[in-house]
């Protein structure tokens, strides 16, 4: 047995392994010492033909989903082996065999899966820092797929998804990535994939395999697009090694291009707090958390995906707006379909379970209370007349054939397991109605019998009662012993008592038990052919169960809206956003309703390029430029608004340069965080993007701070190099300078009352700038101690530098940013490398060199250049 476990083992090394030996699933040598510490279970020892035991432990199979995912959220992958045969029959040895290895990416068990967010398995396939990215949720059996043109952009688009497991090439693991910081805080598994996984020709096999086609041309997987067809074939493998299945539910595939959506880079993603807060990674706080009032499982994943991606297509915002609007404007009919909504489960994981064959009879009645309102849906729907929500009445199936054949057949309190009976009402199936009478008629034979034997024989107290070993048997106690007839034969003695049985009851019990285990197999037999009739409809399930989820997130955009005093936002493609009166979403909301001070924002792609936004810590400068980014993100989701009205040019990226980094920093100075952001930010932004950018220059001297600041405002503000729209807040009030000497900047403050030494906070963004920091003031309403903010006065008097603003007056702005020299483009390395060869030379005797030895001496430079 052992040489078995050894040859199974081998070929599952990166897995932990679950032996099957009777009741229980065994571990041994380090995947026992592993388990038995994670899982905190007995560590024994076994013989194993070795002159050291071998460290041995077990869970109990009936109970071992807990521990598997236990193993599973700690980052493991589990191979579950089977014995293929019935021990009692075996010749010899069992026979055993991986039936399926468990991943985080690819479990699909209920009890740890949040049914609010889809479960991504990514596979990335890299070559020259580009690659291809297939990502799935088996759980849905929701596909996509994209080419990514740089390391930085995958590192976005896996924030996007935020899987539990990515597999990958060699090339993949061996860029440029954190991933460290992925495994241990964005708890992903990352592993490599055997590279016969990305043999080209085998992936276009799996592809046309999996989803059907004679060739992948109609997938929209294009000829140059290899990456995407290597990425999407290795993953299919690798469900299909794990699963041993052939997952029928996986069956579309996306293929999008990354400029179809908003561009979030990662920090921004993190700083807007879109899903989560940045703190404490909670949903309570973040934009979601407002959003959110979907009804359904399906509803609440849909949702989640439009925020996680904004789109940037007028019409396809339009249309969500349009289908939002007339829900509005019918809120009763709105909800009744969310009470309707109500009754849904997750229809579409339900119908994964029935494709996979893993659906119990629990499943099938929630599935079945799932469709029953489908029809009632359908009919309220059919009093709207937008494009959305035409589309999502069409594309919903009644399934009314579904919903009547399982309301004929499942109980209404169905059993969990399949092999026990008591799956199917009266009526469904004759056969199984005749095997139940003769069941219950039994009971009534083998009542009848013990009144008969009981008179018979005088024993008051006599019962035919069950047990599994047993089967039925009279018993007598003690007392009664002495009226036992000659036709009882004894069948056990207990201390107490006595069982026998006698030939009548032999014969019937025979009959009943008989006719249960025909029943038992029948249910079962009509179970799965029940549940394969269900998993022939797959289609037209997943169809509309994407549907539906549609609706409850366009329902829920509506009641968000409605209760939260949203405006439609008008769309446009001419760049102008002006926003009136608008509000932080999540702001808002934490304070009191009517405590939130509104603010008006106006940007174009002209005059009003960049606002200049100066005030005090505190002030509320922070909050003003996430509410805009954030108006904007949600008008670009198709949702509704917080302000009064609100124009919005649709934003291609939307970049965040805010507060100091979560420990993505790590090893890196704050400084440098914040100043590769920055780089980031010029690199990849357009004219059609949205920068938030928090106090550039924070992190250094004062002197560099403001002249990096002032460098980042002229080259953004350039048409001809960036020209985005930008939020610059900033402590540093000399940089209201660049008002007037820039065309495209404005100067605004947010406005602060003084009150003798205190300031008072207004919240109230206003024209013109702060001439002065207040910072003195803050620390005092902190509670610093009045005599350090005596002397920091003092201290701060004879500092006021009046210089430094008369020299930034004679600044001259500059349009050229073209390098000065050749030298400026070196690297700091290359520069330095070649400063000192030149001072070498200069340094060099040639008088007392041979030619030869110059000769040498060149070469010798040439190789540190
Ligand atoms: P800053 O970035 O200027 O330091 P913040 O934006 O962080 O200031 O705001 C500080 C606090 O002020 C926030 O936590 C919030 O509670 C409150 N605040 C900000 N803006 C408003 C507003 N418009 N209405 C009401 N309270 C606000």
């Amino acid at each position: 047995m052992m040489a078995q476990y050894m040859e199974v083992k081998n070929q599952y090394k990166d897995c932990i392994l679950f032996y099957r030996l009777g009741d229980f699933y065994e571990m041994f040598f380090d995947d026992a010492l592993t388990a038995s510490r994670e899982l905190e279970i007995t560590l024994t020892g076994r013989d194993c033909g070795q002159e050291e035991r071998a460290p041995m432990c077990g869970v109990p199979y009936h109970a071992c989903d807990i521990y598997i995912n236990k193993l599973i959220e700690k980052g493991y992958k589990v191979a579950i082996c089977e014995q293929m045969e019935d021990p009692k029959l075996a010749k010899g040895l069992v026979k055993r065999e991986v039936i399926r290895i468990v991943t985080p990416g690819t479990n699909m068990s209920q009890a740890i899966l949040d049914e609010t967010r889809n479960n991504y398995l990514m596979c990335i396939f890299g070559c020259n820092e580009e690659y291809g990215l297939a990502v799935c949720d088996i759980t849905t059996g929701e596909f996509r797929s994209c080419h990514v043109s740089s390391t930085a952009k995958l590192y976005d688009e896996i924030n996007k998804y935020s899987p539990t497991e990515i597999i990958g090439n060699g090339a993949f693991l061996s860029c440029d990535l954190n991933f460290d910081y992925m495994k241990e805080k964005m708890k992903i598994t990352i592993s490599e994939a055997p590279s016969h996984y990305f043999n080209d020709d085998t992936c276009e096999d799996f592809i046309k395999r999996q989803f059907k086609v004679g060739s992948i041309d109609g997938l929209g997987i294009e000829d140059d697009q290899e990456d995407i067809l290597i990425s999407v074939g290795a993953l299919l493998q690798y469900l299909h090694e794990t699963q041993k299945n052939s997952l029928d539910h996986i069956n579309r595939m996306d293929v999008y291009s990354i400029e179809d959506y908003m561009i979030i880079d990662s920090s921004s993603r993190r700083n807007l707090e879109l899903t989560e807060t940045l703190r404490d990674k909670q949903k309570r706080g973040s934009l979601l958390w407002v959003m959110d009032k979907t009804k359904t499982a399906m509803g609440a994943r849909m949702l989640r995906n439009m925020i996680e991606q904004p789109l940037i297509h007028k019409d396809d915002i339009e249309a969500r707006l349009d289908a939002i609007a007339e829900l509005n404007n019918s809120v009763i009919d709105r909800d009744e379909i969310r009470e309707y909504l109500n009754t849904i489960y997750d229809l579409e994981r339900l119908m994964t379970r029935i494709s996979l064959r893993t659906a119990n009879p629990r499943d099938l009645l929630a599935f079945k209370t799932s469709i029953h309102l489908l029809p009632a849906i359908i009919q309220v729907l059919g009093n709207f007349y937008s494009d959305g929500l035409t589309e999502i009445r069409e594309g919903i199936d009644d399934l009314h054939d579904l919903y009547e054949l399982l309301d004929r057949a499942i109980v209404d309190e169905p059993p969990i397991l399949i092999r026990e009976g008591g799956i199917f009402k009266d009526g469904y199936l004759e056969d199984i109605d005749t095997l139940k009478n003769a069941t219950t008629d039994g009971k009534n034979w083998i009542a009848e019998l013990e009144a008969r034997e009981r008179e018979k024989t005088g024993i008051k107290n006599l019962k035919i009662k069950f047990n599994k070993v047993f089967g039925y048997y009279f018993d007598v106690t003690n007392s009664y012993k002495s009226l036992v007839p000659d036709y009882f034969i004894r069948k056990q003695t207990l201390a107490n008592s006595e069982r026998y049985t006698t030939e009548e009851l032999d014969r019937l019990a025979g009959v009943i038990l008989g006719s249960s285990d025909k029943l038992v197999a029948l249910e079962y037999n009509t179970y799965v052919e029940l549940r394969d009739t269900l998993a022939a409809e797959l289609t037209r399930v997943q169809r509309t169960a994407h549907n539906i989820a549609m609706l409850d997130a366009l329902c829920s955009l509506s009641y968000v809206a409605i209760k939260n005093g949203y405006v439609r936002p008008d769309i446009n493609n001419d760049g102008v956003i002006n926003i009136k009166d608008g509000r932080h979403p999540v702001v808002e909301k934490m304070l009191n309703n009517d405590m939130f001070i509104t603010n008006d924002t106006y940007l174009n792609n002209h005059e009003s390029r960049i606002s200049i936004i100066t005030g005090p810590n505190m002030a509320g400068k922070s909050t003003y430029m996430r509410q805009t980014a954030l108006i904007v993100l949600m008008a670009q989701v198709g949702s509704f608004v917080p302000a009064a009205s609100a124009d919005i040019g649709i934003c291609d990226r939307i970049f965040t340069r805010v507060g100091a980094s979560d420990d993505l920093a790590s090893g890196q100075s704050t400084f440098m965080v914040e100043m590769s952001e920055v780089a980031n930010i010029l690199r990849n932004a357009t004219k059609n993007s949205l920068l938030i950018l928090d106090e550039i220059g924070r992190g250094t001297s004062t002197y560099d701070g403001l002249a990096i600041a002032w460098a980042v405002v002229e080259y953004i503000s350039n048409s001809e190099l960036l020209g985005a729209k930008t939020l610059f807040a900033t402590h540093y009030h000399e940089l209201t300078e660049l008002e007037g000497k820039l065309s495209a900047v404005n100067n605004y403050c947010i406005a602060v009352k003084e009150d003798g030494d205190d300031i008072v906070f207004l919240r109230k963004i206003v024209k013109g700038g702060a001439d002065r920091s207040y910072g003195i003031q803050v620390a005092k309403l902190a509670g610093v101690p009045d005599v350090v903010i005596a002397r920091a006065n003092e201290i701060c008097n004879q500092l006021i530098d009046k210089d430094i603003t008369n020299k930034l007056k004679e600044i001259k702005i500059t349009n050229d940013f073209k390098p000065k020299n050749d030298d400026t483009q070196m690297s700091m390395f290359g520069s330095l490398a070649e400063s000192q060869v030149i001072e070498d030379i200069k340094c060099v005797d040639l008088s007392n060199m041979t030619p030869m030895k110059a000769l040498l001496y060149l070469n010798e430079l040439q190789e540190r250049l």
